[in-house]
């Protein structure tokens, strides 16, 4: 028993949580597969190995701040044109990301844009990635309080390095000049060194007058369409169809 317990506290001292949770089941298996020592050695070491990995997904899951967790066996593509299963499946291989290209999703309100968006960033983050998701309104409210407020400041510089952010809602409100000027940087710092997923109900031609500068604007989605998959989603919006549906 007293070895039981020192082994227990020795893996508290040297941070092995995923072996002290299953110490009994693994040492139960081993005894009964009369496995080699070596075996042993491996099974154990793999389980901590998968605890880390599967912790680090949750934590990554936490700081992304997704407004809600959707994911893409829940998504119906039959519902929707500009987007099929196959580029999606494609999507999950995740060279785009390794290769620091954008995703942009373009449509009506209610089209799924804001479901592809966080069905893509789980799927990422189950592979290991980081991810920050921000509605363009709080990256904003973050990106004028950063100097004044360490929480923004915090935020801003988690999102700096991630590998993906996803800024959803981009044209249902105007910027400012000043906010598009912010923005504009934030954008400028992270290209081509991080993945943007970027939704909109607005096409390009419309970004220039919300953002009141079309200078700024032209060099912003110059930078944003460098390396990038466009998807101009076409369909009846979910939400009004559910709703019918319910009438
Ligand atoms: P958008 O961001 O384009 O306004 P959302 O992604 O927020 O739209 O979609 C609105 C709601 O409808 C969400 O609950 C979403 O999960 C659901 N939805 C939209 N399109 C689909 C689809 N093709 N299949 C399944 N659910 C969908
Ligand atoms: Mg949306």
């Amino acid at each position: 028993m007293k070895a039981y317990q020192q082994t227990l506290s020795f893996l508290d001292t040297l941070k092995l949580r995923g072996v002290s949770h299953c110490l009994d089941e693994i040492i139960h298996d081993a005894e009964m597969d009369k496995t080699s020592y070596l075996t042993f050695l491996n099974s154990l070491l793999s389980v901590e190995i998968e605890y880390r990995i599967k912790r680090r997904v949750e934590r990554n899951m936490t700081a992304a701040h997704l407004p809600v967790v959707k994911r893409m066996d829940q998504f119906d593509f039959g519902r929707v044109k500009g987007i099929g299963k196959s580029q999606v499946a494609n999507l999950l291989d995740c060279r785009w990301i390794d290769n620091k290209e954008n995703l942009l999703f373009f449509g009506p309100p209610g089209i799924g844009k804001t479901h592809l968006a966080i069905a893509v960033a789980v799927a990422v983050m189950e592979r290991g990635y980081k991810v920050c998701f921000e509605r363009i309104t709080n990256l904003i409210k973050l990106l004028k309080t950063a100097e004044i407020q360490k929480a923004s400041e915090y935020r801003i510089r988690k999102i700096m390095k991630s590998n993906l952010v996803i800024i959803d809602e981009i044209g249902y409100t105007p910027i400012e000049k000043r906010e598009a000027n912010l923005f504009f940087n934030l954008i400028s710092e992270m290209y081509e060194g991080v993945s943007l997923i970027i939704t909109s109900n607005k096409s390009f031609d419309s970004w220039a007058e919300m953002m009141g500068d079309s200078i700024m604007t032209t060099a912003l989605l110059d930078r944003l369409l460098h390396h990038a998959r466009i998807f101009n989603l076409e369909g009846e919006s979910y939400r009004l169809k559910n709703q019918k549906k319910g009438e």
